[in-house]
């Protein structure tokens, strides 16, 4: 099934009011092997909705809408879409039903237009509305769909949980099972270049990598009939990029690298510290994220001055003096220092040079050091600076944090 999907409302083309409908709907709708091929969005205008219909006809055989389903004199998208389906509207005694009983629960008085949203196509399979007033439907004419749901993002989940994706399930080709391998120290063009001999003339499954803050991950897609087959084909995949990049994957399921850092001290056992200077408690924040985490970190500290380095960490004056806060030296003491304050197994530093300004030719914006200070025994690891911004420069430094981390435990017997 080829589909568009029309978003219908003024509000959006103003940009008062940001598309989340398009994007659920959208990673839904592949889920059930749908081909989405077109996103719309239309202001709440009769003759440009119509047009955008009859457009979309052309090329696609389902067309999913949202919005102008309500009361007012500006919700027009069922009025155009039965007229573009060659039907007509009858009262719907069920949804009047509905309609007067909702009012009725909630102690308001029904206006005359509400009544406008009890009417229903003749030829319309309707779909209740459990989370508002307007009822959705789906419509069809010479083998093509219509369907309209309302535009509110809460009304509109329920409804396509509820009752379109049963109704679509029915007409699928196919179910969609994918799988996010999640990669860390590797960029997506060379991500991709190392994938080739999988990626050319693949067909199914198909690969494809994205690119996130600092981060690269590949989505491994298969569509099947029989979801047990499109499943085993893409860990089957798997398995080939593993030989391919495996040294840079830490998830093959999704999940973050905190979340994979995370699960892994639990499964070990492993309690963990931090103490971060240009990150500001976000190594910390990200681990206490993640539900069950408190049989493994202990304490998360914020040394963001020298003063504070010294006086929770131990640092010494010396080597603030001499090397500089933001030093080789400095991180491994306060690594090491925090180990002394809580024994923690695992304790993480980082200093770091966040920018924009603080930078020099000796230590640029970005240059970051982490100390990794693993029962007792210190290791200090380098950041190599990519001054970005000051928000990306210290979302590096968290993410090489975890990753330090995510290694040596790795390296583990
Ligand atoms: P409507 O069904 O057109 O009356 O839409 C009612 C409200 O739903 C709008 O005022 C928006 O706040 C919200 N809404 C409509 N369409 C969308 C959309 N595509 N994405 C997110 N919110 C929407
Ligand atoms: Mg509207």
């Amino acid at each position: 099934m080829r589909v568009a999907l029309i978003s219908v409302g003024t509000e959006l083309l103003m940009g008062q009011t940001v598309n989340t409908n398009v994007v659920y709907l959208s990673q839904q709708l592949n889920l059930l092997g749908f081909d989405v091929l077109y996103h719309h969005t239309v202001g709440d205008n009769p003759g440009r909705l119509r047009e955008v219909i009859d457009l979309s006809r052309k090329d696609c055989d389902l067309i999913l809408t949202t919005g102008g389903l309500g009361p007012t004199q500006d919700d027009l998208t069922k009025e155009i879409a039965c007229e573009a389906f060659h039907d007509e509207l009858v009262l719907h005694e069920p949804s009047m039903a509905a309609l007067k009983e909702a009012f009725c629960k909630r102690h308001r008085h029904m206006t005359d237009n509400n009544l406008k949203q009890a009417y229903m196509p003749t030829r319309a399979v309707v779909f209740d509305n459990d989370q508002g007033t307007a009822p959705g439907f789906a419509l069809e004419d010479h083998g093509d769909y219509i369907i309209c749901i309302p535009g509110p993002p809460r009304e509109m989940k329920a409804m396509y949980q509820r009752r379109v994706k049963p109704f679509l399930e029915s007409m699928s080709e196919g179910m969609v099972y994918f799988r996010d391998v999640m990669t860390y120290g590797i960029g997506e063009s060379q991500l991709e270049t190392a994938l080739l001999p999988l990626i050319d003339g693949q067909t199914d499954p198909t690969f494809a990598t994205y690119a996130k803050e600092g981060e690269s991950y590949l989505r491994i897609t298969s569509k099947d009939k029989d979801p047990a087959a499109a499943k085993a084909r893409v860990e089957a995949a798997i398995e080939q990029v593993k030989e391919l990049v495996g040294e840079f994957i830490y998830s093959t399921d999704g999940g973050t690298l905190p979340e994979t850092v995370g699960s892994l001290l639990l499964e070990k056992g492993l309690t963990i510290s931090s103490a971060e200077s240009c990150t500001g408690g976000m190594f910390a924040s990200a681990l206490i994220a993640i539900p069950g985490i408190s049989t493994a970190f202990d304490r998360g500290l914020v040394t963001y001055s020298n003063r504070a380095k010294m006086e929770e960490l131990g640092v010494q004056e010396v080597t603030l003096d001499t090397y500089g806060a933001v030093s080789e030296e400095t991180a491994a003491e306060m690594a090491a220092g925090l180990y002394n304050v809580c024994g923690s197994d695992i304790c993480v530093s980082v200093t770091g040079v966040a920018g924009p300004d603080g930078g020099s030719d000796e230590k640029p914006v970005g240059l970051a050091y982490i100390g990794l200070c693993f029962c007792g025994e210190t290791e200090v690891f380098k950041v190599e600076p990519r001054n970005v911004s000051r928000a990306w420069n210290r979302n590096k430094s968290m993410l090489e944090m975890f990753w330090h981390v995510y290694e040596r435990l790795q390296r583990m017997p």
